[in-house]
């Protein structure tokens, strides 16, 4: 936490009591003290109380002139291709034409007065753009819950009736396969937009016959990148993520060569489009290694375009795991275990899990004469961790890492046995 605040240049933080405590030892490292505001209480107070919080400080803020192209509106942390969590700069005008873009590929799921219950992160691009944003101008009903509690989120969608569901592949699990849903009325339910990870194409199948939603909209995204892939109603092929929404140009390019490729042919991909971010704050070299000239952007997962413009992911070239949708950084983990006095070396990787989709496995190297265990280690790191970042894949100690002659984790190397696989097209 304190590493984001010091990268962003935090001021003030706004949050509740039930987060305080995980903030506790960033706030007395930077001495951000007086600069946090509470919004506890029901929820128009709470507004009130923020308004005249934000009254108290505005001599203190700086007066800015919105350039959209160039003024930030929001910053998302990420792990982007590779390193450690950085900040993702994302312009007015990059989440303005995010928001064009997916009003047309989702018409009309996203019809005015429709009903979602939400669990999904705000900070994420997910919650943040597709959810909230896009409700808004949308004009969307959303039901917020503090985070996704299985029964409380089934009982609101039959209490409220809801139509539209923002999803992530491990809810879509839950729904298709939980004896428990049986025992809420989910009919009302008429579209479920699914994102921010890999859905098996199987799951989609089990899921629609069972509730019998109209249509599964399925978007490919990426914090750097916005959506620019959605499997539409109009347009749709299971098993893919779509084809391109508005603006959008893409390429699929060859990792060895460098040269763009045909059609069925598998590269990684690249996107250019108004919706691409700024830029990582504070981190050219980060920048520069996944934006090329012309305004391409590597995506670091690799996949092939059919013949009709469909986009299917087939695997992830970049070192992101991805936990029940959440991001994990793996050289963060790799860092933090290597503070351990009995630890040598480490390497974390992610590797495949029915419920998750993917969690966390460490490589570890003891130092000689030492005994830590699997356990040891596994807690060592839950310590330091949020909860979604957990060795639940467990701990494997080997004699070496297996590194690049400039040292640079082999992590494809440790995954012989344990890759996450992609789903495939059936
Ligand atoms: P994030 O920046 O957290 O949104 O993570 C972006 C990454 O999540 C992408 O680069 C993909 O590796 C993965 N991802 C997101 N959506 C999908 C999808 N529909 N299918 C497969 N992978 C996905």
């Amino acid at each position: 936490m304190s590493r984001t605040f010091k990268n962003t240049g935090t001021k003030y933080i706004v949050t509740n009591q039930n987060m305080l405590h995980k903030l506790e030892a960033a706030v007395e490292d930077l001495q951000m003290k007086g600069n946090i505001m509470l919004v506890d209480g029901d929820t128009a107070a709470s507004l009130d109380k923020l308004v005249a919080m934000g009254e108290e400080i505005k001599e203190d803020l700086p007066k800015i002139r919105i350039i959209s192209k160039t003024t930030i509106a929001a910053l998302l942390s990420t792990s982007g291709t590779t390193g450690f969590p950085k900040a993702a700069q994302l312009s007015h005008y990059a989440i303005i034409a995010m928001l064009y873009q997916l009003q047309h590929a989702v018409q009309p799921c996203y019809a005015a007065g429709s009903v979602s219950v939400v669990f999904l992160p705000m900070y994420h691009m997910f919650g943040l753009c597709v959810v909230l944003s896009l409700g808004l101008v949308q004009g969307l009903q959303h039901v917020i819950m503090s985070r996704f509690y299985p029964q409380e989120y089934l009982k609101n969608i039959a209490n409220k009736k809801a139509n539209l569901l923002h999803v992530v592949p491990p809810v879509m699990a839950l729904l298709a396969n939980h004896p428990m849903v049986c025992q809420y009325d989910l009919s009302s339910v008429e579209h479920i937009v699914c994102g921010a990870a890999p859905l098996c194409p199987e799951l989609a199948r089990k899921l629609q016959n069972r509730i019998g939603v109209q249509c599964i909209l399925e978007g490919y995204g990426m914090t750097e990148l916005g959506v620019p892939f959605v499997n539409t109603e109009a347009h749709h092929k299971l098993g893919s993520v779509g084809r391109k929404v508005k603006l959008v140009q893409s390429k699929i390019v060859s990792v060895e060569t460098g040269k763009e490729l045909g059609p069925n042919i598998k590269g990684e991909i690249w996107i250019r489009g108004p919706q691409i971010f700024n830029g990582y704050l504070n981190n050219r070299e980060a920048t520069d290694e996944m934006m090329k000239e012309d305004g391409w952007a590597r995506s670091g997962d690799v996949g092939y375009m059919d013949g009709d413009g469909y986009l299917f992911i087939v695997d992830r070239i970049k070192e992101l795991i991805k936990y029940k949708g959440h991001q994990i950084a793996p050289a963060q983990l790799d860092h933090i275990l290597l503070d351990h006095p009995d630890i040598a070396d480490a390497a974390v990787i992610g590797i495949k899990d029915e419920e998750a989709g993917e969690i966390p496995k460490a490589f570890i190297v003891r130092k000689q004469g030492t005994c830590i265990t699997e356990s040891d280690a596994q807690e060592f790191l839950s310590l330091r961790v949020a909860p979604h970042m957990k060795l639940r894949g467990g701990v494997e100690f080997i004699d070496e890492i297996p590194k690049s002659p400039t040292g640079k984790i082999l992590r494809r190397e440790l995954q012989t046995k344990d890759a996450f696989v992609f789903p495939t097209n059936p």
